[in-house]
Formats: structure tokens, C-alpha cells, sequence
């Protein structure tokens, strides 16, 4: 069978998907969660508690604050230690919420239940406050707050709505496992934001190495008008919102335009089942499923961890760090963040733990460029790896800027293919960074 897919570039890293057969198995509480209030896109919630308060599960402990941002809740019942700041994943400081935990006591109105609520009758208005009120973002990437997503401006129109079951970074199986386990929550969670969005038509892009997946999404959407599952090829980075609706609609997003801008949302299968829990069952997002792997790791999983356990802690219950492990990364080997150190919390975003051995993170050779254009060939966005890694070396942001360094997706590609090791998404990361600010002072 031939499958869909994007057209440029795109590489096929090895799957290591070694978590995919392992079920969904929740994890012991802490004894201490640290949950920090920028989890999300955007600006920091502003802490509603203080050192002494006492909250439960589902608490709101931080508020939203300016256009995109979003609320933060306890994903513990216990007693605040500290607001304080800590370094989070990208070794930045930010304000974050200690909590010493005591028992397991929820908020009242949250339907633990396992019982499927498939009807809703809200408005599209109604369903976008409880996700806002929720504090639900996208669960598959940055973490852009789901309800600013659905806040669609006037003079945008939607027709498609697309569900990212893809999962094409190697080692991770989150949202693997939660398709085939919680396959009527997703559902119920997309015809939610179909709902939300003025019912548009739904494409599920999951990709053609989880068959098992596929055929249930397949069998239970039946059920659902206006859904349908499309079986996508195997290649990476087919998860990116341009190149999966490059795969799904053939339609192509300019350059700094967004995918509202050619008709389209793009939302996770996990912010999906979170919508689902936000929508019928007044449930925060305090929880999230973790794939914590890695080739030494003695018992890997796909875990359900709460918002704020610290990786360390999860890392214990995977039987521990390994002893020649050379990097921890949250997320995927290919755009995963290296972790500063292992007291970073778990967050609503981290789709992944994975420790790589010392042998495969040690210092490469870089060799020069032998000019084999192998980057350009892999380049899902059309550009030249080699020639904006030289011009950010070079600090020549004009011609970097030109050669449309901004619309770099970061997504390694590049660097993997690479026979000459050269450090291609470091600098192309570095001169985006820096022609994204020049950009901003100019317009100021
Ligand atoms: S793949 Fe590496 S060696 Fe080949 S052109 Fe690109 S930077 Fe140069
Ligand atoms: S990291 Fe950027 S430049 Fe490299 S292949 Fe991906 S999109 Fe292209």
C-alpha cells in the first residue's frame, strides 16, 4: 500500500520503539513535587499560593496571565513548601511551586470515574473555557495553550482539523500506548474540538509502524461522523505540523505564516484525551503518560506520571540510572532537550525520558564539509544546512535571514545525515535565535 507523506527531505533514524508492547502503568506518588508555572508558550502563571497553603489534586495554584499563557494546578494534595525558582529544561530560571505531598485527596467535581461520557452539548465558547480553565496546552510539542489554539481570529476560517497520532521520534511510544488504551477517550476528545471548531473535517495522521494502532482508531471511529484515520509512511519528521499537513492536505504554510492560515489545527492524540478529561470530567491537566527508555535502562515503560515529579525520582522507578549513562534527554534523541540535571520536574509537555550510554554522546570528530549536499537532501524545509551553519558561524545574519533560517524546524535531520559530523543544528539553532530577535527589534 502506498502512503501519504511530505515531499521534501525527511531521513529514517532507527525506531528503538523497544516500549511499544508495555502498557500504561501508573506510577507511585512522590514525596515531593516541584511544579513550575511556565509549563506552556508564553507568559508564566502568576502563583495563587504560598509557602504553609494546603491543596489537593486539581487545586489551581497558578494563574494564567496576558493572552497566551495558562493555568496551572496541583497534580498532588499536601502542603507548599516554597515558591522559589528553579533551572527548567531549557536551563532557564522560572518561578516553580514545591510541594510536599500527603496523601492522594482530589478537588471535588472531578470525575475519576473510568466511565466514557460521550455527549456534549456545549457551546463552542463553553468547551474552549473549561479547556482554558483546565490548563491544557499541547501535549506533542511546545506546549501552546490548547484554548488560545482554539480561539480562532475573525477572518480565519478552518475546514480541517488534524490529529497528530505520529510519534515519529525515535524511542517514544506515549502516545502509542494512549491510542490503544484509550481510544474512545481520544475520539470523544476530537469530536470536542471538532465541536469547538465549527466542525470541520478530522484527518488522525498516524503513521504506518503502529499498525495495531491504526486498526483500532480505525474500527472505533466508526462510530464518529466527520473522523478518519489516514495511515501515513514512516519518516521523519513527519510529526512536524508543516510537513504533516503538507502530508494530509498537500497544502503548503508560507514562510512565517501559521497552519490557521491554510485552513488547519494541528492537535496531539494526547492533548485530545486531555481535552476529553478537561471537558467531561472537569479534570486539570496533572498527569501526563512518560515513555522513560534507553537501551541500559532496566525497566523501561510508558508511565503515567504526575506534572512535577522530578526525573530523578521517575528515573528510580525505571530501576535507576544506568551506570555508564551519558546524557538524559527529555523528549526524543532527535529534538529532545538534554537535561541540566535530574531534579527538573516532569512538565505537561514531556512526552519522554531517554538516557542515552556515554558511548553514543561523547565528543565526535567534526571533519570539514565534504560539500555531499546530504543535508539539503534531508532538509524537510527546502534549505541548505551546510550554508546557514557557516553564515551563523560567520554572524552574517542578513544572508542567514535571506536564506530562511527562521523556517528551520529544528528538526536534526540535518545533523543525523551528516558523514562529516558537522554541528549543523547548533549553529542553525543559534543563528535562528538571533535573526528571530533582530527581527523583533526591528519591528519595535
Ligand atoms: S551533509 Fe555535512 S558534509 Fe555533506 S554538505 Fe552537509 S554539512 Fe557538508
Ligand atoms: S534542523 Fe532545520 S535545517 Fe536541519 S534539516 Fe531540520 S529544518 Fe532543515
Amino acid at each position: 500500500m502506498k502512503y501519504a507523506t511530505f515531499p521534501k527531505g525527511g531521513i529514517h533514524p532507527h525506531e528503538h520503539k523497544q516500549t511499544a508492547h508495555l502498557p500504561i502503568e501508573h506510577l507511585p506518588l512522590p514525596e515531593q513535587v516541584v511544579i513550575p508555572l511556565g509549563q506552556h508558550l508564553g507568559a508564566p502563571a502568576h502563583p495563587l499560593v504560598k509557602r504553609g497553603d494546603r491543596v489537593k489534586v486539581g487545586t489551581r495554584i497558578g494563574e494564567a496571565q496576558g493572552f497566551i499563557s495558562a493555568h496551572v494546578h496541583s497534580s498532588v494534595s499536601g502542603k507548599v513548601l516554597k515558591v522559589d525558582e528553579i533551572t527548567d529544561l531549557s536551563g532557564y530560571r522560572r518561578p516553580a511551586v514545591f510541594i510536599q505531598v500527603e496523601g492522594d485527596e482530589w478537588e471535588e467535581g472531578i470525575d475519576r470515574s473510568p466511565e466514557l461520557v460521550t455527549t456534549c452539548d456545549l457551546s463552542p465558547q463553553e468547551i474552549i473555557e473549561r479547556i482554558k480553565d483546565a490548563g491544557i496546552v499541547g501535549m506533542g510539542g511546545a506546549g501552546f495553550p490548547t484554548h488560545v489554539k482554539l480561539s480562532i481570529p475573525p477572518g480565519k476560517a478552518i475546514d480541517t482539523l488534524i490529529i497528530n497520532g505520529v510519534e515519529c521520534e525515535p524511542y517514544l511510544t506515549a502516545d502509542h500506548r494512549l491510542m490503544l488504551e484509550k481510544t474512545d477517550e481520544i475520539l470523544v476528545g476530537i469530536a470536542i474540538i471538532r465541536r469547538a471548531l465549527g466542525e470541520p473535517r478530522v484527518f488522525i495522521g498516524i503513521e504506518a509502524n503502529k499498525p495495531d494502532a491504526i486498526r483500532v482508531m480505525k474500527e472505533r471511529v466508526k462510530e464518529w461522523e466527520g473522523l478518519e484515520v489516514r495511515p501515513l509512511k514512516v519518516k521523519y519528521p513527519q510529526g512536524a505540523e508543516k510537513q504533516l499537513i503538507k502530508a494530509l492536505t498537500g497544502r503548503e504554510v508560507p514562510s512565517g505564516k501559521l497552519p490557521l492560515d491554510v485552513g488547519c489545527v494541528v492537535s496531539n492524540v494526547g492533548t485530545a484525551h486531555a481535552v476529553y478529561r478537561a471537558v467531561q470530567k472537569q479534570m486539570p491537566l496533572v498527569e501526563r503518560v512518560v515513555t522513560v527508555t534507553g537501551n541500559d535502562i532496566s525497566r523501561p515503560g510508558n508511565f503515567l506520571v504526575r506534572v512535577g515529579t522530578q526525573v530523578e525520582w521517575v528515573l528510580d522507578q525505571a530501576g535507576g540510572l544506568p551506570e555508564d549513562a551519558g546524557k538524559v534527554v527529555a523528549g526524543g534523541p532527535m529534538m529532545g532537550k538534554a537535561l541540566p540535571n535530574l531534579e527538573v520536574p516532569v512538565t505537561k509537555t514531556t512526552s519522554g525520558i531517554l538516557v542515552l550510554p556515554r558511548k553514543d554522546v561523547g565528543p565526535r570528530s567534526v571533519e570539514p564539509c565534504i560539500r555531499c549536499a546530504k543535508c539539503v537532501q534531508a532538509c524537510p524545509m527546502g534549505l541548505e544546512p551546510y550554508l546557514l551553519e557557516r553564515l551563523s558561524a560567520r554572524e552574517r545574519w542578513e544572508e542567514a535571514e535571506a536564506r530562511g533560517i527562521v523556517d528551520c524546524v529544528e528538526c536534526g535531520s540535518c545533523a543525523y545525515i551528516c558523514p562529516a559530523s558537522r554541528p549543523l543544528l547548533d549553529y542553525i539553532r543559534y543563528g535562528k535565535t538571533t535573526v528571530m530577535m533582530l527581527r523583533k527589534k526591528r519591528s519595535a
